[in-house]
C-alpha cells in the first residue's frame, strides 16, 4: 500500500484536454457546430450503439405485450434475466477486456492502478464483485419491475401511445435531454447530506471506476435512477422507448465508468470510451452531477472542466466525502 490518498490526490494517469461545453451552449452559441457535435461526438458512436442494442433487445429478447395484461412476478423475473444476461456481455465484456486482459494497459486509463480486490469498504472486501452484486441484483431487478410496469400501462392501454415510427425515433432521441435534467435533479437529490451517507455513498465507494462501478449502486438510488420512463406515463412514448430508457441506463454506465477515455483497436485506431466528466465528478464529489448534453452543472455553477483552474477553484468548497468515512454496509 501507498501512502494514504485523499480523492483530491489520485495516480497519475492519462490527463485528458479540459472539457469544453457543447456549441450551443457556449459563450457565442454556435447552432451549426450543435448539429456536428451532437452527430460526430455525441451520438456516434456510443449513442448509436444504445439504440440498436435497445432495438435487438426489444425485438429479440423481450416478450410480447400481451404478456403483461396481467402483470405477475414471473414477468419481472424474465425481464430480470433479459437485464442480467445483457449486463453481463456488455459490462462484463468491457471489464474482461479492460480490466481482466488489460488489453490496453494503463494506456487511456485515467487512474495509474487497477481495481481494489482486497478493501473493507466494498461488500465482500472486493471491489468487482461489491459492483456486480448491487448491478445485477438491486439495478437488474428495479429496472425489471418498472419496465414491465410500463408494459402493463401499455397492455392495458392507460396511458397515450406512439404509433408513428417517426414519432418514436424523435422521442427516442428526445429521451437523452429528458434524462439530462432527470439525472442532474435525482444525483443532485442524492448529495443532500443525509441521502449522500445513507444511499449515494455506495456508488461513491469507487473513486476509481471500472465498467461494473456504473450502476452499482444502493437499491433506493436504482428507485430514483430507474424512475426515468414514467415520464412517459404523461408524455406520449412506446413500449419500445420504455426499453430502450432501461437499456440505456443500465449500459451508458459502463463506458463512462470503464476508467479509460478511450478504447483502443489497435495503434491507428482508437474511438470515444469514458466519460472525463463524470470521472471528475468521482474524484471532487461535488462538481458534475449531471451530463454534458445539457449544462445544468455550468448554469448552477459545480461545473469542473477538469482544468488546473477548476481544481483550484473548487477546492476550497469540497467537503469530506470520502467514502473511506463511511460506514461499510
Ligand atoms: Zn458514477
Ligand atoms: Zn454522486
Amino acid at each position: 500500500m501507498g501512502p494514504t490518498r485523499t480523492p483530491m490526490q489520485r495516480s497519475s494517469g492519462y490527463d485528458p484536454n479540459p472539457i469544453e461545453l457543447p456549441p450551443l451552449f457556449q459563450s457565442s452559441p454556435k447552432p451549426f457546430a450543435m448539429a456536428r457535435w451532437l452527430v460526430t461526438k455525441f451520438m456516434w458512436p456510443q449513442s448509436i450503439m444504445w439504440i440498436v442494442l435497445a432495438v435487438l433487445t426489444f425485438h429479440f429478447v423481450t416478450p410480447g405485450l400481451d404478456r403483461f395484461r396481467s402483470l405477475d412476478v414471473g414477468d419481472v423475473a424474465v425481464l430480470w434475466f433479459r437485464n442480467a444476461a445483457v449486463m453481463f456481455v456488455v459490462i462484463g465484456g468491457q471489464h474482461w477486456w479492460l480490466h481482466m486482459r488489460k488489453a490496453q494497459g494503463f494506456e487511456f486509463k485515467y487512474e495509474a492502478r487497477w481495481l481494489s480486490n482486497r478493501r473493507k469498504l466494498f461488500t465482500f472486501n472486493h471491489q468487482t464483485r461489491d459492483n456486480v452484486f448491487w448491478t445485477l441484483v438491486s439495478g437488474g431487478g428495479v429496472a425489471a419491475l418498472f419496465e414491465a410496469c410500463m408494459f402493463r400501462l401499455y397492455a392495458t392501454q392507460a396511458i397515450p401511445q406512439l404509433e408513428s415510427l417517426w414519432l418514436i425515433a424523435l422521442m427516442t432521441f428526445v429521451v437523452f435531454w429528458i434524462e439530462g435534467v432527470h439525472f442532474y435533479l435525482n444525483h443532485r437529490f442524492l448529495h443532500w447530506r443525509p441521502l449522500y451517507r445513507s444511499v449515494h455513498a455506495l456508488h461513491h465507494r469507487n473513486v476509481n471506476t471500472g465498467p461494473w462501478s456504473g450502476i452499482s449502486m444502493h437499491p433506493v438510488e436504482h428507485l430514483l435512477y430507474f424512475s426515468l420512463p414514467f415520464v412517459f406515463v404523461l408524455l406520449p412514448g412506446s413500449p419500445f422507448i420504455a426499453t430502450f430508457c432501461m437499456v440505456y441506463l443500465m449500459i451508458s454506465p459502463s463506458p463512462s465508468h470503464s476508467g479509460f477515455d478511450r478504447f483502443v483497436v489497435n495503434k491507428d485506431v482508437n474511438f470515444h470510451g469514458g466519460d472525463f466528466f463524470h470521472n471528475l465528478h468521482h474524484r471532487y464529489f461535488e462538481v458534475n452531477y449531471g451530463m454534458l448534453l445539457l449544462p445544468l452543472d455550468r448554469w448552477f455553477g459545480s461545473f469542473h472542466d477538469g482544468s488546473l483552474e477548476a481544481h483550484e477553484r473548487f477546492k476550497g468548497r469540497k467537503r469530506n466525502l470520502n467514502p473511506s468515512d463511511q460506514s461499510s454496509y
